[in-house]
């Protein structure tokens, strides 16, 4: 595999765990996703990684039955870092070096995120799996992506969803939608065209952060995307 990339951000939502379940993570989707992982950071690019937590809880579900946000949030993000201990912990068992790092300190569970630590940990060779979010409530992972990204210096996000990319329209409801091989951060934003959220897209837009957005159930994977192998959408500049 061409490593055409030193450092990826890969965010791995909630749902990429769960698989056909609703809630929870499904161990046969756990060790698929920490395989194509393991494949990549075995090649030697280094890997950061977001976790998402909506497999386990989403602070807007509370929120919108009334509930109060922030304590909902706490609850969503709390989600977010056990995916990322599961998934540090699946990496481990394949022999891969991994390290947790959570937004929300909590030293009896993860080491307190901080960019300086995370780096030297990819520096080191340890796939850092960045549990949290940002640690603050009324933000999604998503965002948690686009902000690590940045802080990290990495070449790129990974936003692995449903859809092979970002298109015209919702695919699954209006079969005259398109798909772009590559579009502006201004553009999915002005489009309103959801595939990660807008405040997501605007922190890229500002920094200069490109995005590839991919199907989950492409059986090339990760190392396939990275390789430019898989159908997706680039958000962001064309590739030099
Ligand atoms: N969350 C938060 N702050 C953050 C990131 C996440 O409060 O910076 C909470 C929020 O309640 C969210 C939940 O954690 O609904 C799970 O995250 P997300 O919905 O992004 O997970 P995904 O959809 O990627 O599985």
């Amino acid at each position: 595999m061409a490593n055409a990339y030193k450092r990826i951000l890969l965010k791995v939502s909630g749902e990429a765990l769960s698989g056909d379940q609703s809630f929870g993570i499904q161990p046969e989707f756990l060790a698929g996703v920490a395989e194509q992982i393991a494949e990549v950071a075995r090649s030697g690019v280094q890997v950061a990684i977001v976790t998402g937590g909506g497999n386990i809880f989403r602070g807007m579900a509370v929120a919108a039955n009334g509930g109060d946000r922030v304590t909902a949030d706490m609850m969503g993000t709390l989600g977010t870092v056990i995916n990322a201990l599961a998934l540090s912990g699946a990496l481990v068992t394949r022999g891969i070096k991994s390290k947790v790092f959570s937004a929300t300190t909590m030293p009896s569970v993860a080491d307190t995120y901080t960019a300086r630590a995370a780096k030297a940990a990819l520096e080191d060779g340890y796939v850092v799996v960045l549990g949290g979010g940002i640690g603050n409530p009324f933000f999604t992972t998503d965002t948690a992506a686009a902000l690590r990204a940045i802080e990290l210096e990495c070449d790129i996000v990974l936003k692995g969803t449903n859809v092979d990319g970002v298109y015209s329209a919702d695919p699954k409801k209006d079969p005259k939608a398109t798909r772009y091989e590559q579009i502006s951060h201004e553009d999915v934003i002005s489009q309103n065209l959801r595939v990660m959220d807008t405040a997501a897209f605007a922190l890229a837009r500002d920094n200069n952060m490109p995005i590839i957005v991919y199907s989950l159930d492409d059986k090339e994977g990760l190392s396939g995307v990275l390789a430019g192998r898989v159908r997706s959408t680039r958000v962001g500049n064309p590739r030099k």
